[in-house]
C-alpha cells in the first residue's frame, strides 16, 4: 500500500513525503478512503496509530480550493486553533480574515459560533478527536452545543480509544450510517 493510489492531490502527496511519510499505517489505509468518499466514521484507535495524520490528509484532501499543518505546506491552506485560555482577540482576528480549517478545544470552539466570529453554514466536516478524553474532561455539553450549529449534512469523523455508552450516543445522533473501523 501507498499513498500514491489513494487519488491524493499532488501538492498534498508533496506534503506528506516531505514530513517523512513514505507509506500510510494501517489505520490511514482504511479510514481515509471513506473519509474521502464522504462516509461517517468511528474510528477506534490510541495515539501512536497515525490516526491525527489520518482525519488531517482527509481534510486536506476534502478542502475546496485551488492551490493544518506541515502536512499541507505546499497547499497555501488557511488553518487556526481556537483554544481555551488563549487570547479572544487573535481568535476573531484569525476567523474574520478567513480559514480554510479550524482546530480547537470546546468550549472556544462553541464561544466563537455563540460570538458569530466561527459561522458554520458552510462547515463541511467535524472531527472530534479523542472523544472519550473530551468527555473525561467534562466537555459533552460543548460538544452537543458545537454539533447544533452545524448543518445537517455535515460529515462527522470521531476519532476514541475508548467506545463508551456516551460516546455511542453521540455517535448515534450525529452520524448518518457510520463505519466502524478498529485498529
Ligand atoms: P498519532 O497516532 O497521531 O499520535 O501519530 C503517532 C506518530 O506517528 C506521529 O509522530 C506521526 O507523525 C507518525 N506517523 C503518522 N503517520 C505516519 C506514517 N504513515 N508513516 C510514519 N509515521 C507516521
Amino acid at each position: 500500500p501507498t499513498f500514491d493510489t489513494m487519488g491524493l492531490r499532488e501538492d498534498l502527496l508533496r506534503g506528506i513525503y516531505a514530513y517523512g511519510f513514505e507509506k500510510p499505517s494501517a489505520i490511514q489505509q482504511r479510514a481515509i478512503k471513506q473519509i474521502i468518499k464522504g462516509r461517517d466514521v468511528i474510528a477506534q484507535s490510541q495515539s501512536g496509530t497515525g490516526k491525527t495524520a489520518t482525519f488531517s490528509i482527509s481534510v486536506l484532501k476534502c478542502l475546496d480550493i485551488q492551490g493544518l499543518l506541515a502536512l499541507g505546506d505546499y497547499m497555501n491552506v488557511q488553518c487556526h486553533a481556537c483554544i481555551g485560555g488563549t487570547n479572544v482577540g487573535e481568535d476573531i482576528r484569525k476567523l474574520d480574515y478567513g480559514q480554510h480549517v479550524v482546530a480547537g478545544t470546546p468550549g472556544r470552539v462553541f464561544d466563537m459560533i455563540r460570538r458569530r466570529s466561527l459561522r458554520t453554514r458552510a462547515i463541511k466536516m467535524l472531527v472530534l478527536d479523542e472523544a472519550d478524553e473530551m468527555l473525561n474532561k467534562g466537555f459533552k455539553e460543548q460538544i452537543y452545543d458545537v454539533y447544533r450549529y452545524l448543518p445537517p449534512a455535515t460529515q462527522v469523523v470521531l476519532i476514541s480509544a475508548t467506545l463508551p455508552h456516551e460516546i455511542l450516543e453521540m455517535t448515534n445522533k450525529f452520524m448518518t450510517d457510520p463505519i466502524r473501523i478498529l485498529v
